[in-house]
């Protein structure tokens, strides 16, 4: 029999524009998707759970992670802050489902080069910058330092938008979902609804 090979999806924004929400969004909602599990250097936050949001690992564990070539790829996204995609997650989760990516933009980019035509990439596009700092506000779970230095870097991130497939504006969360949504049913990468 041949080997299911699921496609590669991938999320990629400024911090706060919304992926996460999305990703979450569309697990609950249909079957079918699986989560590239990261690894990174930040320590958990709120109700983060070691492994299933993230695979939190010191610094020298991350370092002997690149030195043994585990990632597909990785980024120092915030100064001393370090986040990648660990083969090992994305081989495991394709095996059976297709894979959801949180990543931040220069990621998105380099994933999508490397699967090309089996990925597809959405921008989440957040209505202003002002917004972005509202919601992380709101979110409540970063210091102020985290928030400014995210905003700082939110508008260098919005010019890799063009590089996507897909610009989504998340300013109405719904209409958001519903657009991925009618993209993933074209490209027919669906699902069977969720009981
Ligand atoms: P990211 O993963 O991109 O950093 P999150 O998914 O954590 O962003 O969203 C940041 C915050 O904004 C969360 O508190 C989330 O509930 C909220 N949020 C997400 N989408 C919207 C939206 N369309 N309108 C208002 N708030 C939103
Ligand atoms: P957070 O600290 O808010 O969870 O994530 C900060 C940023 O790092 C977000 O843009 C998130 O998408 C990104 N990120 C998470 N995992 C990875 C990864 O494996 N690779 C890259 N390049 N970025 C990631």
């Amino acid at each position: 029999m041949e080997q299911f090979n699921g496609k590669i999806i991938i999320f990629s924004a400024p911090s706060g524009a919304g992926k996460s929400t999305i990703v979450r969004m569309i697990m609950e909602r249909f079957d079918g998707f699986g989560f590239s599990v990261s690894a990174t250097t930040r320590p958990s936050r709120g109700q983060e759970i070691d492994g299933v949001h993230y695979h939190f690992i010191t610094p020298e564990v991350f370092k002997e992670k690149i030195k043994n070539g585990e990632f597909l790829e990785w980024e120092e996204v915030y100064e001393g802050r370090f986040y990648g995609t660990l083969k090992s997650e994305v081989n495991r989760v394709r095996k059976h489902q297709h894979v959801l990516f949180d990543v931040d933009v220069q990621g998105g980019v380099n994933i999508k080069q490397h699967y090309g035509d089996e990925a597809i990439s959405f921008f989440i596009q957040p209505p202003s910058i002002r917004e972005l700092r509202r919601r992380l506000i709101l979110r409540g779970t970063d210091e102020l330092f985290d928030i400014n230095r995210r905003c700082e870097k939110a508008a260098y991130e919005l010019q890799y938008a063009p590089l996507f497939d897909h610009i989504i504006l998340n300013d109405d969360l719904e209409t958001a979902v519903r657009l991925i949504e009618k993209i993933l049913e074209k490209m027919e990468i669906f699902p069977q609804q969720a009981e």
